[in-house]
């Protein structure tokens, strides 16, 4: 991999990353498909060619889609570099990355990030106890090792997700304690508005009903606009306290898996130095880009969950309308074959996404969940910095993401702001009662991975004249 030049490299093995790979390579465009997990699949489909056969039937039918997709990634003449993360991607288009222990600089003529999504994380009281986790990190347990909580598990928050975790296992046997949804009840009637449209892909909604269906069935405990979610314990989660039709309920759990929806990942873009814009619909920042996927920067494309949540189909359309656009730029395609062979892609996303504004209603977070856990609840986990120690820099005047992290260090630990960004923009934002684009997004600094000093050392970069 030693300083190797790549026509194309994308970022992701996901079905953003998997699509753009298999019709870049069918048109003849040598490309290398870099990512960090052992096999292709991303996160919906995770250990999609290892998984024993009975554990992908209990996943469901959508999981076992991602067959198809790898294997037309195998088949294609795509290099695949696996178990490689990308530590740093600059505007120049050079990449360094880590495969078994090795750093390594890589740089390419034309970049796609398909980098997806991660969970969203909220700070609530007790969220960093050990038996606490993210409902993605239980699936991913399920999927790459067949291991699920074997002394039952509370699921606490809101968004598809958690629905679909807690009918993975309740088909797998697991003893689901409650499932508290901290959905507003007045989301209903927003999301209202938004129905005619969303039944246009109405399969999306047909299954979201049979899940539920089958927990109510299955007598599994669900709680509607719970508030005050509290984990709670000595030196691990011993009990789970939340209010519902104001009473407060306590459960004994040692495991709480919380989810509250998925946000783009956008440590590259940002190391990259793209332009970003608030997105008030998904509560989260995302970089800017054209209906190809092109960034505010030249030759860097984003595609998938990356650049906007849309679900695993439309990450699979917007991969395949970045590799054409990347094509079309090298001069591999004319204009007119891109347009026309991007309209089926362009229809499937427009049907595909009917859902999404009803999703963005129905599942927008409360305002009380985002901006307000109480000052010694710990916001970013790595440099230990509490909600109270934000606010007291917010009402000094330091009311800008970027000016808090000087003077707090927040976001300056090893996840590099990925845990705490999000929260820390609602936090100051409320604080100093500014808009969250005014409040500034932290500023990306390679690496946005963990990187030894000795891998750093061991790397042989070629001088730059
Ligand atoms: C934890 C989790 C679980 C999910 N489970 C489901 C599910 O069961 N069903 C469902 O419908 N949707 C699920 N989703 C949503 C789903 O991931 C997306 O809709 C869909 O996978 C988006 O596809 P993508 O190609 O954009 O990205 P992804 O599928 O997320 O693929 C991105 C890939 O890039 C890799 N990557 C990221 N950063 C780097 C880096 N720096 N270096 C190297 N590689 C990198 C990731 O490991 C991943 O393999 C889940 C999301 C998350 C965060």
């Amino acid at each position: 991999m030693k300083n190797k030049h790549y026509p194309l490299l994308i970022i992701g093995g996901g079905p953003a990353g998997l699509s753009a790979a298999a019709l870049a390579a069918e048109h003849g465009l040598a490309c290398a498909l870099i990512d960090e997990q052992a096999e292709p699949g991303g996160q919906i489909y995770r250990a999609i060619e290892s998984i024993p056969e009975p554990h992908a039937k209990l996943l469901g039918s959508e999981y076992q889609r991602g067959k198809g997709l790898a294997q037309a990634f195998r088949n294609s003449s795509a290099d695949y570099l696996p178990e490689t993360r990308v530590w740093s991607l600059n505007a120049d288009l050079q990449i360094g990355a880590t495969r078994q222990d090795q750093a390594y600089m890589l740089s390419a003529e034309r970049i796609i990030i398909a980098s997806g999504a991660m969970e969203r994380p909220v700070p609530f009281p007790g969220w960093t106890l050990p038996g606490v986790m993210q409902a993605g990190a239980g699936q991913i347990l399920f999927k790459t090792a067949g291991l699920v909580p074997d002394n039952g598990v509370v699921l606490a928050g809101s968004g598809p997700l958690l629905l679909l975790l807690a009918w993975q296992y309740l088909h797998a046997g697991v003893e689901i304690k409650a499932l508290l949804d901290v959905t507003p009840l007045g989301n209903h009637l927003t999301a209202l508005p938004k129905l005619p449209k969303a039944l246009l892909a109405h399969h999306y909604l047909t299954k979201g009903i049979a899940y539920q269906i089958d927990l109510k069935r299955a007598g599994v405990p669900m709680y509607l606009g719970v508030s005050d979610l509290k984990a709670e314990g000595d030196e691990k989660l011993q009990t789970v306290q939340f209010k519902h039709r104001g009473k407060t309920k306590t459960l004994e759990s040692e495991l709480l898996l919380t989810h509250f929806g998925v946000i783009p990942q956008i440590a590259l873009t940002e190391a990259a130095g793209c332009r970003h814009d608030w997105d008030g619909n998904q509560q989260c920042w995302r970089p800017q880009h054209d209906d190809w996927g092109k960034t505010s920067i030249e030759k860097l494309w984003i595609a998938g969950d990356g650049a906007g949540i849309n679900g695993a189909r439309s990450a699979e359309h917007a991969g395949r309308l970045a590799a054409l656009d990347v094509l079309q730029s090298l001069k591999l395609i004319a204009v007119e074959k891109r347009d026309q062979l991007s309209k089926k892609d362009r229809q499937w996303m427009l049907a595909d996404r009917h859902i999404r504004p009803f999703l963005e209603a129905y599942f927008q977070l409360p305002k009380s969940l985002l901006t307000v856990p109480q000052d010694d609840t710990v916001v970013c986990r790595c440099e230990e910095i509490s909600a109270g120690e934000i606010r007291a820099q917010v009402n000094n005047g330091h009311d800008n993401s970027n000016q808090l992290k000087y003077f707090t260090r927040c976001g300056m630990g090893p996840c590099q702001g990925r845990q705490c960004s999000n929260a820390v923009a609602h936090i100051v934002a409320d604080c100093s009662g500014k808009n969250i684009p005014e409040t500034g997004l932290f500023r990306g600094r390679p690496p946005i991975a963990p990187l030894t000093l000795k891998q750093l050392a061991a790397m042989d970069v070629e001088e730059q004249t």
